[in-house]
């Protein structure tokens, strides 16, 4: 099983010619609700490689809450230990521009709320074979959840985005590292201990450090519609593989992650078993 600990949001997409200056209304030309959050799109991108894959996390319970549990739920994902708690979910407010800049404000809501771990999400990440987490809720969560997995054996995966400073201690519990360029810049000196490393380079594809061993995945020629989300697919789909080796994963993941960037969107552009595997 891979257990993810993380986000969910609901995005609110609107775009618009061009956006507001403080005290002006402008008319936008269109809006979307999306579900979002790096931890609800990469449990959706391990899901849909084939894994075995447990929430944690929390949503609100507004309307959104209700429709983001239920689109983790239809993603074949066990929910049973998602919470609803008081309040807001996440939401990211997303306004995208006639340039295609867009400007995003993220309310974390329900997912500030992780602020503790009950002992049937403790019991959960011990009987994992994988823990999976980001940075999108509070990092004591993060760095308790790690340090428990670690000491029952189960894997602990980490994609540290946002990026953030991070307590040594934190570092000290994970197996692999799931690192962009920036992330990567921002943690070289504190990613040596670690035993693998997956870069990702966008374009050039991504490359795996382990030990001795050094692993490169080429970038792969597509057709590229948008590139939201080809982390969290690529992220998604190597833990959702990491049993079958590094090479098979890293190959796997880049390949989910080349795929994502050829439709617009973030968990809607995250391919599945058989997509990827015709790719290959
Ligand atoms: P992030 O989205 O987190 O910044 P990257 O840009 O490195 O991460 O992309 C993650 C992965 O998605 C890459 O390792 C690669 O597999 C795939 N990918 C991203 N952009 C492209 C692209 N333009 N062409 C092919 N693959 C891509």
């Amino acid at each position: 099983t891979v257990v993810v600990l993380g986000s969910v949001n609901m995005d609110l997409v609107t775009t618009t010619a061009h956006r507001p200056a403080p005290g002006e209304t402008v008319l936008g030309s269109g809006f979307a609700t999306v579900p979002g959050g790096k931890g609800a799109n990469q449990a959706i991108a391990a899901a849909r490689s084939g894994a075995d894959v447990r929430f944690l996390g929390a949503v609100g319970d507004d309307a959104f809450g209700a429709t983001l549990r239920a689109t983790l739920d239809g993603a074949g994902i066990d929910t049973t230990l998602l919470r609803t708690v008081p309040g807001p979910s996440g939401v990211a407010t997303i306004v995208v521009d006639g340039d295609g800049e867009n400007s995003i404000i993220v309310v974390a809501g329900a997912n500030g709320r992780m602020t503790d771990l009950t002992e049937a999400e403790l019991a959960t990440i011990a009987a994992a074979d994988i823990l999976l987490c980001q940075l999108e809720i509070p990092l004591e969560t993060v760095t308790a959840a790690a340090h428990h997995a670690g000491s029952a054996g189960t894997l602990v995966a980490l994609n540290p985005s946002p990026v953030q400073p991070l307590p040594a201690r934190l570092w000290a519990d994970v197996d692999l590292a799931i690192v962009n360029s920036l992330e990567y810049e921002q943690f070289s000196s504190t990613l040596g201990p670690v035993a693998h490393v997956v870069r990702t380079l966008g374009a050039d594809g991504a490359v795996y450090r382990g030990g001795d061993t050094e692993l490169v995945a080429g970038g792969r020629r597509v057709d590229v519609v948008d590139t939201t989300g080809a982390g969290d697919a690529f992220t998604g789909a190597l833990v959702a593989t990491w049993s079958q080796g590094a090479a098979a994963a890293l190959n796997w993941a880049n390949a989910a992650g080349a795929l994502a960037t050829t439709q617009l969107g973030a968990s809607a552009s995250i391919p599945g078993r058989e997509q990827i595997a015709a790719a290959l």
